[in-house]
């Protein structure tokens, strides 16, 4: 499970985040939606840590994790933009949290060339962890393809198995629809709620799509101003929003 208590964040004299508390269950899906500015990436890039907050704690399994670097938080996040590297394959994007884990620095260099002794066992492993995620995500025809020679909705399949491969404890994700058309976007909903489902890991999603709020968390968290004013079922955040701003602002026509 995950637990953020408490979380402030100031850039100079603005202070973003006011001090934000959330607990997600194990498998929990949370939509965190709020008006252009209030804070939601900031409050993810600190779970991902990108970024350190001011003060509070962010909880893991037990865990105060604050002090944990990036690299070693087992947290996956996924952007807008995706991010992947232009110059990879599909295949090779989605290893790349594997090499960097499984290998030793010595023996990540070859993995894109000839093997090295002793290296074949793990490179082997990582293959299948590979081809075991692209089929899921239906991408396996692709693996051979660079970034370039994608659709944006691949893209975004391959940036969705480069993040899940690992098998990361909590699952962040950054409005990673809003680069697709409103078709694929649909369709993108379900594939993401599936593979959500399979990982079984508390996930926050961020969205300015409140049709995708609705229809994919368990729980939406309505943040204003860099605070949370609201965390409660779609239903209940439709049918009965406690704040006049979580009115306005999930009222508001789009
Ligand atoms: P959007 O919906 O547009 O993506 P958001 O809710 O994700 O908005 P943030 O990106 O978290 O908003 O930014 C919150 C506020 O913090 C904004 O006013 C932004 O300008 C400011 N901000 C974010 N990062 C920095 C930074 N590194 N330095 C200074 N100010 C920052
Ligand atoms: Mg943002």
């Amino acid at each position: 499970a995950l637990s953020i208590r408490g979380v402030r964040k100031s850039f100079g004299d603005n202070q973003i985040l006011k001090g934000v508390s959330l607990e997600a269950a194990p498998g929990e899906f949370i939509a965190l939606v709020g008006p252009s500015g209030c804070g939601k990436s900031t409050l993810l890039r600190i779970l991902a840590g990108l970024e350190t907050a001011d003060c509070g704690e962010i909880v893991v399994a037990g865990q105060d994790i604050s002090g944990v670097r990036a690299a070693d938080r087992n947290i996956a996040m996924v952007f807008q933009s995706y991010a992947l590297y232009p110059h990879l394959s599909a295949a090779q994007n989605i290893a790349v949290p594997l090499v960097m884990r499984r290998l030793t620095r010595a023996q990540r260099l070859p993995m894109l060339g000839p093997l090295i002794p002793g290296q074949r066992k793990a490179v082997a492993a990582i293959k299948r962890d590979v081809r075991e995620m692209a089929a899921s995500l239906k991408i396996d025809h692709l693996l051979d393809r660079k970034p370039g020679q994608m659709s944006g909705g691949q893209r975004q399949r391959v940036a969705l198995g480069r993040a899940m491969v690992r098998r990361p404890a909590i699952f962040l994700m950054d409005e990673p629809l809003s680069n697709l058309d409103a078709n694929l976007r649909v369709h993108a909903r379900g594939e993401i709620v599936e593979l959500h489902r399979r990982a079984g890991v508390p996930t926050v999603y961020v969205t300015h799509d409140q049709a995708e709020a609705l229809s994919m968390a368990d729980r939406v968290a309505v943040m204003i101003g860099g605070a949370l004013l609201q965390l409660a079922p779609p239903q209940v955040i439709y049918d009965d929003p406690q704040h006049v701003e979580v009115a306005k602002f999930i009222g508001q026509p789009r």
